[in-house]
């Protein structure tokens, strides 16, 4: 008699690498063109569907970037005399002549006839006049017309996810509105017998769900409609009905448990029957199994249940799947060396995202540990965790001070 290949097999020549995963995943997505018209103020971490060019210059005006005089630089003489005052706001309308200064302040137009601004410090006041203690040079301590954006010019563009500085960068141009893609719509369900809702008083063998409210936080970091479809148990008609209906409302569906070959399983059994399938062995821990197919128009994501599995997978295919079937741009995957703190041990033939913790001594130097355990039901090991240490194929153990790659949650995780 022989047994089917578990998930807990170590070493598995059938398994394919991540990025050839990834490759295969992204040739079967197709990135949504719906775009809806947004207020600024509702736009962050939603993702651009139009290209934004600036009709105005920014700044507008020439200005002072400092509290101090504006002269004209071909004045050869080091004593001037004020003749006026420009606040932020508030410009001097007299035109500088020969021998004369103003008195201005941060972001105040700079008056006709100036071309250079000395600071305050450098300024010794006498009277009217002013004398000048230092040298200068021409065009100091002056923003330009345009120096920041200039008419005509794209400052942000299609499939640009918006950060907080982009709001800011779009009301600097006086836009009040953007359009944006449509949220990507994400069913997801957790499957188990063994999972209790939280409400729910946990039956002998029984666990929490927490798979569920993990993904409810990584769909909405993305800006993503989440739409949770509860826990459906380890029976096929059920997980078939649920797929189902799940297909019709959303763009993609993400399961959690029920991908590996226990008797229970049966989200790739019925996926085979309704849907298009691809199982995959993935050379990576943990996250083994990873199903990916079709149901309808919906792409479909089959996580392993193992809550750190999960997260690991979701993070290395269906964030970047989503991302691109949101329309956004590749940002790229930010990885770094820095010496490990702790010894680890690790079997080659696979990559593994062991969690840690990045931290800077006193010079500032950043290395990493290990946040301990690595099982992968140990959710608290993500939770203490601010990276992933990436470690390669071929890689069989660390030794303390060795260089590891690291890759920073970035707030996703
Ligand atoms: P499975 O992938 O269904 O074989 O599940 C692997 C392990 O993850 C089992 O120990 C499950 O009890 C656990 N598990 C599955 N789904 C969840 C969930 N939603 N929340 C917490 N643990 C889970
Ligand atoms: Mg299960």
């Amino acid at each position: 008699m022989s047994f089917p290949t578990s998930c807990m097999d170590d070493y598995d020549n059938e398994a394919i690498s991540i990025t050839d995963a990834l490759r295969r995943i992204e040739n079967d997505l197709t990135p949504l063109t719906d775009s809806v018209q947004v207020a600024i103020r509702n736009a962050l971490g939603r993702v651009l569907a139009q290209d934004v060019c600036s009709s105005l210059n920014v700044p507008a005006f020439p200005h002072s970037a400092m509290d101090g005089y504006a002269l004209r630089h071909c004045d050869a003489t080091t004593r001037l005399q004020v003749v006026g005052t420009a606040f932020a706001g508030k410009p001097c309308t007299q035109v500088i002549q020969a021998g004369e200064c103003v008195r201005i302040f941060t972001g105040a137009m700079l008056p006709k006839g100036a071309d250079t601004v000395v600071m305050q410090e450098y300024v010794q006041t006498d009277g009217e006049c002013i004398q000048l203690t230092a040298p200068y040079t021409q065009g100091q301590h002056i923003v330009n017309i345009g120096e920041d954006v200039s008419v005509g010019q794209m400052i942000l563009s299609a499939g640009k996810r918006l950060l907080p500085v982009d709001l800011g960068l779009l009301a600097s141009l006086g836009i009040t509105e953007v359009a944006v893609k449509r949220r990507l719509r994400v069913a997801y369900f957790s499957t188990g017998d063994e999972l209790c809702a939280l409400g729910q008083v946990p039956q002998a063998g029984q666990i929490y769900d927490s798979n569920r409210y993990s993904l409810a936080g990584l769909l909405s970091r993305l800006e993503m409609e989440g739409i949770d479809m509860g826990i459906i148990p380890d029976h096929p008609i059920a997980v078939e009905n649920a797929f189902l209906q799940a297909s019709q409302a959303c763009d993609a569906i993400i399961t959690s448990g029920g991908v590996s070959v226990g008797d229970a399983d049966f989200v790739t059994t019925v996926l085979r029957k309704i849907g298009q399938i691809h199982f995959w062995k993935i050379a990576m821990k943990p996250g083994r199994p990873l199903t990916f197919g079709k149901i309808q128009q919906a792409m479909f994501f089959g996580l392993p249940g193992n809550p750190v599995s999960m997260m690991s997978t979701f993070y290395q295919f269906v964030q970047p799947a989503l991302r691109y079937m949101q329309g956004q741009q590749k940002v790229p995957v930010l990885r770094f060396q820095v010496p490990c703190l702790s010894p680890l041990k690790k079997l080659q033939g696979r990559v593994e995202f062991q969690r840690g913790i990045l931290v800077p001594n006193e010079q500032g130097e950043l290395s990493v540990r290990s946040t301990g355990k690595q099982g992968s039901s140990l959710l608290s090991s993500v939770s203490q965790a601010n990276c992933f240490i990436v470690l390669p194929v071929e890689c069989s153990k660390v030794a303390i001070g060795d260089k590891v790659w690291v890759e920073p949650f970035e707030g996703l995780i």
